[in-house]
């Protein structure tokens, strides 16, 4: 066990799928509510665990949103940035593409300008202190199209933070259908501007979503898609055009999308062919890290050394990086096995 740990810790590792509110660390999450007390989010960490604790999905998002609108200064922003820096440098992370909703910092009171101006002192600051580069991912829910895409577009348009490499959405993906033109008009826009277009689908719903994601919403990667496993179709089309997944399995099993770890078919998912990269997501919400989920992938789910840094080198590849950033931490891995 100890040998596969510190393999873990040595393993240069880029993190594609994190949040910016998820990530928060249970310390910072807790001086956050001590400073609005009217909030639901408790204060003691006992609480604050419990609190963690996910029914659903759609409780997941609820936590996740009285979370979210704990941050109303500038410097709340950048704080959770230089956050992310800290705790990934200590994992070995030297990438990490995060995903931000400006939405509920907007409602706020935060204008766009200043939210990019905080995301901007973060980022700098993440590869200053801690030699963590940050790319920044835009996103909205779904399930509040109607009033986020569009000001989520334009803030991404006019006023992007220096880091920004993409757009996305997360949310409810089951509560997408009555915004999906506004939702294919923004995806259509943020694609010709340049933005790489990251959509969470098949995570809460089946492969229909993943087929959405990649026909309207020019999807070059999917956030989760472990859903594709019920379409052979789908699954095919994934293997030959080695579209990435980002997957993230503790996020599956603690919002309740699988049964257990050992239930998660991120094995057959790479059995199958698939270009797959593992991902946090929420970390401290979902009691993980980045290398706690390649401890699993190897002490639950079986995958040897070589797999786990074939993980490591499919992140890498999978990333926006730079072709030359790519091939200098890919020069690493050849080091190791
Ligand atoms: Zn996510």
């Amino acid at each position: 066990m100890e040998g596969i740990e510190s393999f873990i810790a040595t393993l240069p590792k880029v993190e594609l799928h994190v949040h910016l509110v998820g990530s928060a660390s249970v310390p910072t999450v807790l001086k956050l509510a001590r400073r609005h007390p009217g909030s639901p989010v408790p204060r003691t960490e006992e609480a604050l665990r419990e609190f963690y604790t996910f029914r659903d999905f759609p409780h997941f998002i609820d936590v996740y949103t009285m979370v979210s609108l704990l941050v109303t200064e500038p410097e709340d922003v950048a704080d959770l940035v230089r956050g992310i820096g800290r705790d990934l440098a200590a994992q070995n992370v030297r990438y990490a593409e995060v995903q931000v909703s400006p939405y509920p910092f907007r409602r706020n009171g935060m204008p766009p300008a200043v939210i990019t101006e905080a995301l901007d002192i973060g980022a700098q600051d993440a590869l200053a202190e801690h030699g963590v580069r940050i790319g920044y991912i835009f996103d909205f829910p779904g399930h509040t199209a109607d009033v986020d895409a569009m000001a989520t577009l334009e803030h991404a348009l006019s006023d992007p933070p220096r880091a920004l490499t993409g757009f996305g959405i997360g949310g409810i993906e089951g509560a997408r259908a009555p915004y999906l033109d506004i939702i294919r008009d923004v995806f259509g826009a943020a694609a010709a501007a340049g933005l790489h277009c990251v959509p969470h689908a098949g995570e809460t719903t089946g492969p229909e979503t993943i087929w959405e994601a990649i026909g309207r919403l020019h999807a070059e990667r999917i956030g989760h898609g472990l859903n594709c496993l019920a379409d052979p179709r789908l699954v095919t089309y994934l293997r030959e055009t080695q579209l990435p997944l980002d997957v993230c399995p503790t996020s599956n099993v603690r919002t309740r999308q699988v049964a257990a770890l050992a239930d998660h078919p991120l094995p057959r998912m790479l059995a199958e062919g698939l270009l797959v990269t593992l991902n946090s997501d929420d970390p401290p919400m979902f009691g993980t890290s980045l290398s706690n989920e390649y401890l699993v992938a190897a002490t639950v789910l079986g995958l040897s050394p070589a797999e786990l840094t074939a993980l490591a080198s499919n992140a890498v590849r999978a990333s926006f990086l730079d072709e030359n950033s790519k091939d200098s931490i890919l020069a690493e891995y050849s080091h190791l096995l």
